[in-house]
């Protein structure tokens, strides 16, 4: 005779170990607090509180109309009048004559930028800065909820610095940085995860970063998609197909999904500027030409980066038509033009054989690595708008 009680035994911890394992939650993962931080007209409300009497002034930083410049941000004033970032000098004057300009100085702007970043220092090492002004930051760790944190860091910047910030609270960076624009200036806005799926059902397509004027026309003709909640009619693969690699993204975008972290260890190793023309470039006199084009933005570019370490190498890169390409280096701590020009007839010479024309130009430094066992470079994120179309 069996004695039941053989079997008794294992039963109860069989029944524990079996109700211990549970089936994976739909979002297993804790849910993060990520905030984003976007300063208010940095530019423009720096140089206000350094010269009061322009305060309630329409005021533009930036070129001046005489060396056909171009405003790198104006206040709020001046918006009023249809003048915006990145408009050239000449035009926002047109719309808006009594405009102040005042030229950039980057120099403030940059010890501005690192009180604030000290800030964000103090609640948490994840800092991810996108530009001088706006950053991410994950205080999952933080027992606080992320709007308290986020009121509280909004005020110590006003205390520490007399500058503004507008934030975005959310569960993820995309979310986060939606949200930072949603009560500016001053403001904050808080997407809490409950509220993702209606926020998104709402929400123009364009407010997703990576979508341009392009792609935001193409979905609107191709497949007459102007929201989040229509773009959520469409599947993964049919997305892929219409949109490339970009468009899988935009199926977990359009959700309110992304699980990119917050990643403060953004060391480059080089900076460059480069530009495919429509027209090839057939002769040196054009390519020098176009080369002071995109050394003036490299300047540019180089004058925001925080100058950590210094330049060691100047480089010019040659693409011809024929898709072969090569690169002309020298060492050299200041990127000045001349020096871009020996580097480039350099390049020149070397398309003689064959007699290529030129369809891409770019130029670069690479800085002075400290530590050989740094991280790879971080492309820069192209400031062209037609190479940004895709660049999520
Ligand atoms: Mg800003």
């Amino acid at each position: 005779m069996v004695n039941p009680s053989a079997f008794r035994l294992p039963v109860l911890p069989l029944f524990r170990y079996l109700s211990s394992i549970q089936p994976p939650a739909p979002n297993a993962a804790p849910a993060r607090k990520i905030i984003h931080v976007d300063m208010d007209c940095f530019y423009a409300a720096v140089e206000e509180r350094e010269r009061p009497d322009l305060r309630g002034r329409p005021l533009g930083v930036g070129g001046s109309r005489e060396r056909r410049g171009v405003l790198t941000t104006c206040n709020y004033e001046a918006r009023k009048y249809g003048v915006k970032s990145a408009m050239p000098t000449f035009m926002a004057l047109a719309r808006c004559p009594q405009l102040v300009i005042v030229p950039t100085n980057f120099d403030l702007y940059r010890a501005e930028s690192a009180r604030v970043r000290a800030i964000f220092r103090e609640y948490t090492p994840l800092v991810e800065p996108l530009s001088l002004d706006e950053a991410y930051l994950d205080v999952s760790h933080l027992p606080q909820p992320a709007t308290d944190i986020a009121r509280e860091i909004r005020d110590r910047i006003f205390a520490v610095t007399g500058l503004t910030a507008s934030a975005g609270i959310a569960p993820n960076k995309m979310l986060a940085k939606i949200a930072s624009d949603l009560n500016k200036p001053n403001g904050q806005h808080t997407v809490k995860p409950a509220a993702i799926a209606a926020f998104m059902v709402a929400l123009p397509v364009n407010r997703i970063h990576g979508i341009g004027e392009v792609t935001a026309r193409r979905l609107a003709d191709e497949i007459a998609v102007q929201t989040c909640g229509q773009l959520q009619a469409f599947g993964r693969d049919d997305l892929r197909a219409r949109f490339g690699k970009f468009g899988a993204d935009l199926y977990d975008r359009c959700r309110g999904i992304d699980s990119r972290p917050v990643e403060p260890a953004r060391i480059r190793k080089s900076l460059s500027n480069e530009n495919t023309f429509d027209e090839n470039l057939t002769t040196l006199a054009q390519c020098r030409e176009r080369l002071a084009g995109l050394h003036a933005d490299l300047l540019t570019d180089l004058e925001k980066q925080e100058r950590i370490r210094p330049v060691s190498k100047l480089f010019v890169k040659l693409k011809f038509a024929d898709f072969s390409h090569t690169t002309v280096e020298r060492g050299g701590t200041e990127p000045a033009l001349p020096a871009y020009e020996v580097l480039l007839a350099e390049g020149w010479q070397r398309r003689e054989e064959k007699r290529r024309v030129v369809r891409l130009l770019g130029v670069g430094v690479r800085f002075q690595l400290a530590d050989q066992s740094e991280p790879e470079t971080i492309p820069k994120q192209n400031s062209h708008p037609n190479q940004l179309v895709f660049g999520l």
